[in-house]
């Protein structure tokens, strides 16, 4: 089908977003060594049912954003104490960009598909397998865990990304909605 980008910025409009940039997936750095930083560094990895390992590998998740004709990437900005601090924030927009993810499905776009801007911490307690996922409806990884880099998608787009020193620094962070 043909995308109407205008019926879906309407939508956005409609949910409340317009800090949110067009990105034609083929400019979505997929990289190997973000699933390096996964598999050693990450105390998530293994822990959370829609992180690496439970994720596609990364030539699949290639495979998955070449599929795809359009993606929107929404930027969020917050300062928090400490790195925890960030899940309750994330998880509450999360619920929110899912009821667009939605919508977006419901238009018409059968392929929509909602990538969260941080680990699902959609509950207390991750079961960190799949097959036990408690929300499996709900549930969807983040970029980084589908092995986005997300410094060299995002920065091209003119939006702020920087690693943080400290939690002093504002942290941005990017959900991506991939559109067909
Ligand atoms: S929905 Fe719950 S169990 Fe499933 S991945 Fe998210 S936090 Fe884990």
């Amino acid at each position: 089908m043909s995308i109407e980008i205008n019926k879906l910025e309407e939508l956005f409009r409609q949910h409340g977003y317009s800090d949110y940039k067009w990105i034609d997936p083929k400019n979505i750095v997929v990289s190997q060594w973000v699933r390096m930083k996964c598999q050693f560094g990450c105390d998530e990895y293994g822990q959370t049912a829609t992180c690496p390992p439970n994720v596609p590998s990364i030539p699949e998740c290639e495979v998955f954003f070449r599929d795809y004709f359009l993606a929107s990437v929404f930027h969020f900005s917050m300062q928090v104490e400490k790195p925890e601090d960030r899940h309750d924030w994330t998880k509450e927009l999360n619920l929110k960009l899912l009821e667009l993810e939605r919508e977006v499905f419901i238009s018409g776009y059968r392929k929509a598909f909602l990538l969260f801007l941080d680990s699902c911490g959609l509950c207390a307690d991750c079961t960190g397998v799949k097959e036990t996922c408690k929300q499996p409806f709900l549930a969807r990884p983040s970029p980084e865990g589908m092995g986005v880099d997300v410094f060299a998608t995002v920065r091209p787009l003119g939006f702020p990304i920087e690693v943080l020193a400290d939690y002093t620094k504002t942290m941005n962070r990017y959900a991506f909605l991939m559109i067909d």
